[in-house]
This record gives structure tokens, C-alpha cells and sequence, in this order.
């Protein structure tokens, strides 16, 4: 009997991935102080209606229960939370949850895009603020780097500047009108030019190449003051983020004013992750919609939030080969002789306080036979006496077979250092 289009089931390799997915998120998650939630699989019609209106009805699974209860399958884990922050008045603000769970969409199903997929979910409910919106940006990249993702951006923008410089353009502050435009926006990275221009037409051929152009602007802050409205609210705003990540040490964000999502519910910063290499375009996505919470009730919150695509990721990480506990950021410390066994171990506990994979034989094996384990690890980092004595060890890579010296000193500072060698 065959699955309903769209729908599968997850066998042992898929699981194994989205459990490690998990894992890293809830780690990273914590470690920011988010506590964490589930939300009920099955919303009522009107919380599912309340982010972007009845025309969701078409992308969900809805139905009657068999009380006659018009209700529908989750989404999103956003929904929920808000949902659940709304009911909750007392609760200290600003709140941050974080959730993990399947979601549901009737989606066309391709390549990372299904039916019945997984989302990790971050949200801060609360006084809008640069520092919330920076805050789920750095988790976000963090996250990301934590599951040894190489060549991860994250592409910024903000929904007020691009909508007041599009209505400019068209000279038209009409939102069905400024909406539209946005469509164009989003499908200019999926649609050749010319296609955008006819299907659009009616605005004019200048318009909306001058909407398009806008929509191709991407590269460092500095670079984009000029064709949108430096001075602005809104533009503070996108600075200020920009200047909260880069005193949080986040070096991969960019504008790209390309950057839509969901048309009519984000309403200041907008952000896409992108991993170099991964063909399924964005891994994760997010911003601010301060008005989510007021079609729960409380208008008098703001929430900024992010969630990421768990199955998308794991095909990320295989196409960069960086999946599987046994992925190539783990490290063998292999020791040449029994005396130096404990040397060895203690640098083993060091790189896994550091959060890196490391592992040491434990049975007092050669020095050969060590190696072969090793030979299933990305790096070994081998701790021979005479090295020793001079103050290092040697780290080699196990792929490439080249070898380099590396200071104990420089690897006590900063043992996160040997996965960049
Ligand atoms: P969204 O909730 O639409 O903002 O999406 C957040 C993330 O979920 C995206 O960046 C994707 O990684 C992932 N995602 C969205 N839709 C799908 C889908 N149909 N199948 C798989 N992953 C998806």
C-alpha cells in the first residue's frame, strides 16, 4: 500500500541525522538561555488563520474533528508559541522558547521540500529590539557552524526599508500594489529576469527593473547605504543589528535586499542562512513580526524569531560531507608510547570541553594499531615524546596524509583552532 503523495517515512540513517540535528540545537539553544517547548500538533482553523489569513488553507492540512471542530495540522512551531506566550500574561518578558518538532505543509514536493518535514523554532517575545533580532541571527550561525557546516552566510534585510524604497519606485504607497513587487522580489532569484518583466508588465518595464536591481543588491552595510534610505527608522534599525553581530563576533552576515519571505507577516528584519555547496537553498530563515502576537491578543509585544529546515540541513551537511558522528571535524589522539598515554588523554578531555568530537584509545593499543582507528577521523593529533619535549604535537590530516606541528600553547588557547589547520 503506497504513502499519501508527499509523505514518508524516516528510516534509521534519517534519524540518526535529525537526532543529531536536534541535539546540537538543543545544546546551542540552552546555552542562550531559551527554555524549551512543544506546541500542540493539531491548532484550531483561526490561530493557523491569524499569521497570513484564510489563504493559508490552501498550503496546510485542515479538517473537522469529530466534533464538527474545524481544526488543522501545524505549520510551524511560531504559530504555537505565540499562541501560548499570548495566554500567558504573567509571564516575564522577554520571553525566549525554543521548540523542535515536525511540521506540516501542502507544499509541491521536491528536492528539500516535503510534506511532513522537521523545524527547530527560536522566538524572544517582548519589547522589540536590535539585540533580540541580532540575538536569533548569532544562534542561527552558531548552530549552524556547531554542525560543521563550511561556507555558511546569512543574508539580511529589512521589510520597511525595501518596502518604502519599492514604493518609491512605483511611486505608489498602495499595499496590494508594494506587495506585488515583493513577488517580483522573491521570484528574482528563482526566475530569469525577462519572465519577471512580462509577468509584471503592467507596472512598467523601468519599474520593475529598478525593483529587480533592487532585489540584486547584496554585499557588506556600507555598500547599500546609498540606494535605499540611510537616516531612515528603518535603516537604524538594519545597522543597529549589523553592529550588535559584529560585537557578538559574527562575521557571516551580508545585506541581500533580495531577501522577502512571507509576504504579508514580517515587519522589520528579515534573514536567510545559505550554506556554500548545499543545493537546497536556505536552511534557515527568520525576522521580526511584532504583529503576530496582537492577533493572539497582545498587541503590546513584539517577537522577533527564527526556524530552521532540520531535513535541509542534513542534506547540507551530506552534500559538504561533514554528516555522521564519525563526520570529518572528529579528532583521534593517538599517543606513540605508553608514557605519554596521559598527555594524551588530557588533551582528548580538553578538545571535548571545547565542544570538539575527540576520541583516544583507552586499551593501551601500538601505535599502529591506533593509527588504523584513526583512519576513520578526519585529523589525528599525535602525541609522540620527542615532540612532546619540545613543547608540541603533530596533527595530521587524515584524508589529505599531510602532517604539520602544532604548539601545546596554541592548542590549550584555542583548541577549536586544530579543525581550521
Ligand atoms: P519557514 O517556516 O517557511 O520560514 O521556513 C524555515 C525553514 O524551513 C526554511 O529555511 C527551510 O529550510 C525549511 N522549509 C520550509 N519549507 C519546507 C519544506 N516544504 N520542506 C522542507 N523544508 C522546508
Amino acid at each position: 500500500m503506497d504513502l499519501p503523495r508527499g509523505m514518508r517515512d524516516f528510516g534509521a540513517e534519517d534519524e540518526a541525522g535529525i537526532e543529531q540535528v536536534r541535539s546540537a540545537f538543543l545544546r546551542t539553544a540552552s546555552l542562550y538561555g531559551f527554555e524549551h517547548v512543544e506546541p500542540s500538533p493539531i491548532e484550531s482553523i483561526q490561530a493557523l488563520e491569524a499569521k497570513s489569513g484564510p489563504a493559508i488553507r490552501d498550503e496546510i492540512y485542515h479538517f473537522q474533528d469529530k466534533g464538527g471542530r474545524d481544526v488543522g495540522l501545524r505549520f510551524d512551531l511560531t504559530v504555537g508559541m505565540t499562541r501560548r506566550i499570548a495566554a500567558s500574561k504573567s509571564a516575564p518578558l522577554p520571553a525566549k522558547m525554543s521548540s523542535f518538532g515536525g511540521v506540516y505543509r501542502y507544499d509541491e514536493p521536491q528536492k528539500g521540500r516535503y510534506r511532513y518535514f522537521h523545524q527547530w523554532d527560536v522566538e524572544i517575545y517582548g519589547r522589540p529590539s536590535s539585540e533580540s533580532d541580532a540575538e536569533v541571527i548569532e544562534l542561527t550561525s552558531r548552530l549552524l557552524d556547531s554542525l560543521r557546516l563550511r561556507g555558511v552566510t546569512i543574508e539580511v534585510s529589512h521589510r520597511g526599508l525595501v518596502e518604502s524604497r519599492v514604493s518609491q519606485i512605483i511611486g505608489s504607497g498602495d499595499p496590494a500594489k508594494v506587495s506585488d513587487m515583493l513577488r517580483a522580489m522573491d521570484k528574482s532569484s528563482k526566475k530569469p529576469r525577462d519572465e519577471i518583466l512580462r509577468e509584471f508588465e503592467e507596472y512598467g518595464a523601468d519599474a520593475v527593473g529598478a525593483v529587480l536591481d533592487l532585489a540584486a543588491m547584496r554585499g557588506p552595510l556600507d555598500d547599500v547605504r546609498g540606494s535605499v534610505a540611510p537616516g531612515s527608522p528603518a535603516w537604524d534599525e538594519l545597522a543597529g543589528v549589523f553592529a550588535s553581530l559584529e560585537n557578538r563576533g559574527v562575521t557571516n552576515a551580508v545585506v541581500n535586499l533580495g531577501i522577502v519571505r512571507g509576504l504579508d507577516y514580517y515587519t522589520g528584519i528579515v534573514f536567510e542562512a545559505f550554506a556554500e555547496g548545499s543545493g537546497v537553498g536556505a536552511l534557515a530563515g527568520g525576522g521580526r513580526y511584532d504583529s503576530l502576537p496582537g492577533a493572539f491578543g497582545r498587541g503590546d509585544i513584539g517577537a522577533a524569531g527564527a526556524a530552521g529546515g532540520v531535513e535541509r540541513i542534513m542534506l547540507a551537511m551530506r552534500a559538504q560531507g561533514a554528516d555522521g558522528p564519525r563526520g570529518p571535524a572528529r579528532v583521534s589522539v593517538v599517543y606513540a608510547s605508553p608514557e605519554v598515554q596521559k598527555v594524551a588523554v588530557s588533551i582528548t578531555s580538553m578538545l571535548r570541553l571545547a565542544g570538539i568530537h575527540a576520541d583516544v584509545d583507552l586499551a593501551g593499543r601500538g601505535m599502529r594499531k591506533q593509527m588504523e582507528r584513526a583512519g576513520s577521523s578526519r585529523l589525528a593529533l599525535i602525541v609522540g615524546p620527542d615532540e612532546l619535549r619540545e613543547g608540541n604535537v603533530l596533527l595530521r590530516d587524515m584524508a589529505a596524509g599531510t602532517e604539520g606541528t602544532v604548539p601545546l600553547e596554541r592548542l590549550s588557547e584555542d583548541p577549536r583552532a586544530v579543525l581550521s589547520s
